[in-house]
This record gives structure tokens, sequence and C-alpha cells, in this order.
């Protein structure tokens, strides 16, 4: 496709396209829906970011920078109802309550909005949107190696053929244009769980119903998956990735998902300042993972052991038992100076961009291997549940920038008790990920080929740009019509 003029608010005609951006409410799926809000807004498009009261206080700053840079980017609070199905006040992430406020705010506005892109786990805008005749995208959190693999375990009913095989049956997903092996417990199906089925069958058909899909990825990374899944779901993709390359200056940095202590930041940033380019393996586990302390103790251990430079990040609630908390002070007396361990919430891509950060050991979100990739950090492979497993599959199978520390099975959330690690896993993975040698080279190369393609896809004439000028523009005549 011949590369387009990019428009910028100046060149666009007026009315620029309306979009209204519904994520679901949980950190893993709002920070990259917030990102697009304002890959959209910069490149003139009008944007509303909706959420509720309680979950806008947890987007600081996100009004305030796009008003100071001048963009048509708001953030849209609605009424949640509270007092009905016994929900406590102040619960607010039910987001299907929010079918009615969503309604009566679009029908409320002067002129139709464009277009609506919500959350896939938000399969009930498709009611609202259907009623008004407004086009609807859906933002699959995923890359499209996953997303393919999930719908073609659909199509082709793999799920009935691994419920009823024994734990570490293989099976191999149909469709793929690689060969994919899955075992029932690391076959796709994000909402496949138990008591879950009639929320992801409403999910699934809103996929299906939808006018194209909105995907955090590029086309460098996995164009062959892209394709693929295209082809498949028989609607538009809309590759416009990493979207976490929107936030180019330490503030819109620091100010993504929860607040971080600015203090312990200055202080990360001056630990890493010292360290030599490349040394560092950063360590953390998203947004919703909680270890077990037998599982800290082996994550610590392994650290100490292998005898890197290592940045660990640990969540309030996993350190908050006296005994926890002194293991843990210990541990950063043995390995002062090497080791830096922080309690709470960091900037991931502010660490990630550091020239000292050379790994990563992640759970698997999306967000964060992405992260990891567009800047050109190898890592390795955690995962834990949901699509985890096969997005392990992609970056270390077909990318070759990951290394895997061997988990086979998924833990529910928040319990990884069982989960089979121990510190020497630790201490090999980190070792590969961080020592020499001819394979650490070549993953460390390929990641940073990754990264130069994440930042020229992003940038005037790059797959990603070119997608959200046409994204943009075939919205642009949606726009301004009678409400
Ligand atoms: N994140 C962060 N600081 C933290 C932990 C997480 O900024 O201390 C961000 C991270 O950069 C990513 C998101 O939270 O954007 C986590 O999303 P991901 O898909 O990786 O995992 P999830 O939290 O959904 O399991």
């Amino acid at each position: 496709m011949a590369p387009l003029e990019e428009p910028t608010a100046a060149t666009l005609a007026p009315p620029p396209p309306h979009f209204v951006i519904v994520p679901l409410v949980a950190q893993g799926h709002t920070i990259p829906m917030v990102d697009l809000a304002r890959l959209l807004a910069e490149r003139g498009a009008c944007v509303s970011l909706v959420t509720t009261p309680m979950n806008g206080a947890r987007l600081p700053g996100v009004a305030d920078q796009a008003a100071r840079a001048k963009l048509a980017l708001e953030v849209v609070e609605l009424p949640f109802p509270t007092g009905i199905d016994g929900l406590p006040p102040g619960i607010e992430n039910v987001d299907q309550k929010l079918a009615g406020p969503l309604e009566a705010y679009m029908r409320g506005l002067a002129a139709r909005p464009s277009c609506i892109i919500s959350d896939w786990c938000n399969g009930w805008t498709a009611g609202v949107v259907r009623s008004l005749g407004i086009p609807r995208l859906f933002f699959h959190g995923p890359p499209c190696f996953y997303s393919l693999c999930d719908l073609n375990a659909v199509d082709h009913g793999l799920h009935k053929q691994t419920a009823a095989a024994g734990d570490q049956e293989k099976f191999v997903v149909p469709g793929m244009p690689v060969r994919m092996e899955v075992t029932k417990a690391t076959a796709p199906g994000f909402l496949n769980f138990p008591g879950l089925e009639a929320v992801w069958i409403e999910c699934v058909e809103a996929m299906r119903t939808a006018d194209g899909a909105v995907v955090n990825t590029f086309l460098d990374l996995e164009d062959q998956f892209v394709t693929c899944y295209e082809a498949a779901l028989g609607k538009p993709v809309w590759t416009l990735g990493p979207f976490c390359l929107v936030n180019k200056d330490g503030e819109a940095m620091a100010s993504r998902g929860n607040k971080s202590d600015v203090v312990q930041q200055s202080a990360v940033t001056a630990w890493l300042d010292m360290k030599d380019t490349d040394s560092v393996v950063y360590v953390n586990f998203g947004s919703l993972v909680r270890k077990p302390p037998r599982l800290l103790f082996e994550v610590g251990h392994g650290l100490e052991d292998s005898g890197k430079p290592f940045l660990w990040v640990v969540k309030e609630p996993e350190v908050a038992a006296p005994e926890v908390r002194e293991w843990l002070e210990a541990l950063e007396a043995r390995t002062a100076g090497r080791g830096l361990v922080v309690r709470g919430w960091v900037p991931q891509l502010a660490i990630l961009s550091h020239r000292a950060v050379g790994g990563f050991v992640t759970h698997c979100g999306w967000n964060s291997l992405l992260e990891s990739i567009a800047h050109g950090v190898p890592v390795v492979t955690w995962p834990h549940f949901s699509d985890q497993f096969l997005n392990e599959r992609l970056v270390v199978d077909v990318l070759g920038v990951g290394v895997p520390i061997g988990v086979t099975a998924p833990v529910m959330i928040f319990d990884d008790e069982n989960m089979p690690v121990g510190r020497e896993d630790v201490v090999r993975a980190v070792s590969a990920l961080m020592g020499g040698g001819a394979e650490a080279d070549e993953r460390r190369r390929k990641a940073k080929k990754y990264g130069e393609k994440a930042r020229r896809a992003m940038e005037k004439g790059g797959s990603s740009n070119d997608n959200l000028t046409q994204l943009i523009e075939s919205f642009r005549q949606c726009a301004g019509k009678e409400g």
C-alpha cells in the first residue's frame, strides 16, 4: 500500500471523526486504550474515553496532559448505577451496568459519534451501538498470533477435544501458518473458565458482529498472523502499535496506570544511571499476579544466586507479612549495590527505555511483552494464565527473543502457590538471558532489531502510522451526522 500523507490537526478538513473509547476496567486493558486514545487525538481526531467516577480517578493526568497539548481528548465519567443487584457502593467494575449510561451519553450528544472502539471483553457494547447505528470496532489486547489461535480453536471445536483430554496431551491448533501445539491447560480461550461461559459467548459473538478489530501490534512483528487473522475474521484488522510509543517523555511514561512514587522513581533512575548498558535484569509480573511467600523466596534467591544486577518490583500486599518483610530486608542487605527491590507500582516504560536494562523477567502479559520488544529488551518468559502461554510461544519460538522459565500449566489468578518454579530455574533462565555467548547475543540482536522496527512502524511512513491515517480517514466520512 502506498504511504499516505500524514494529516495534522491543522490540515484535517473539519469536522474530525469522533471516537468513543470504552476500555475494560483492568490496568492491562485500560493502559493500552488510554495510549490509543492519545494516538488518535494526536492525529487530529476527537476522542471520548469512557470510564466511571471511581476508575476515572485512576487516570490521573490524562485529561490535563491532553488539554496542555491541545488535544481533543476528554475523559467522560458515566454515572455508575449504585444499589443494584446487591453491589455495594464503591464497586464499579461490573462493566455491563454501564450499558444504560453509555447509551444515554451517546444519545445526548449533538452529533452521532463516528465510531466506538470497545474492549473485546465489553461484548455488551454491541447491543448499545446497534440501536444507535454507530460503527463498532473491538480492541483485542493480545497479539494477532494469539487471536488467530483463539479464533481457529473456536471454529474447529478445539475446546471440546481438549476438555476430554489428559492434562499434557498435545493438540495442534488448526489453521495456523506455523505448527502450534497446545495442551488442555495452554489452549487459547481467555474467558474459557467455568462460570464465565455466557460472558465468553457474548464476547465472541460481539467480535463476529463488529466492523473490525484494533490490535496493539505491528506488521513487521507478526505479518503472517495479521494476514491470516484478518482473513479468518473476515473484516479489517487495524494494527496500530506499539501504542506505548505514544509516550515520549518522562511525565507521560510516569502517569501510565497506577500512580508511582515520584521519590522512589528518582531513586530507581539514579540507581540505573550507575549501571552498565544492558547489564540489569528487570523483574515485574504485571498488575494482577500476586506471588505467595514461597515463590517470592524462590525469585529472590534465584536473582541473588544468578550474580547479575537486578531491579525487582514486588507488590505491597506480597510483602505485607512481617516474616516476608524481614526476609526481603536481609536479601536487600546481602545484595546491596547489585540488586534493588522496589515496592509498589513503577513506571515500567521509563525502566524498559533505560539503557542499563538488558533483560526482563515477565509474566507475558501482552502489554509487558510488547513494551519490552519496543525497547529492544529480550525476556525470560514466565506465563501464569489466559493468553500468556501462547504469547510465550510467539516470543520464544517465532520471534526468538525469549528464554522460557519452564512452566507448562497455568495457575488461577492470585493462586500460584503450587507453581513448580524453583530458584534454580530463575538462575538458569536469567543466566541464559543476561550471560554472554552466541545464543544470548543472537537473542539480544533480534530484540534490538524488533525495537528499531517498532519505532519505524510508528513514525511517518511506517505501517502503524499509515494504518492510523487510514482508520481516521475512513471514519471521517461518518463524522458530524446528526445523532
Ligand atoms: N505496569 C506498570 N508498572 C508496574 C506494573 C505494570 O507500568 O509496576 C504496566 C505495564 O507497563 C503494562 C501493564 O501495567 O502496561 C500490565 O499489562 P500486561 O498486559 O503486561 O499484564 P496484566 O497486568 O494485564 O497481567
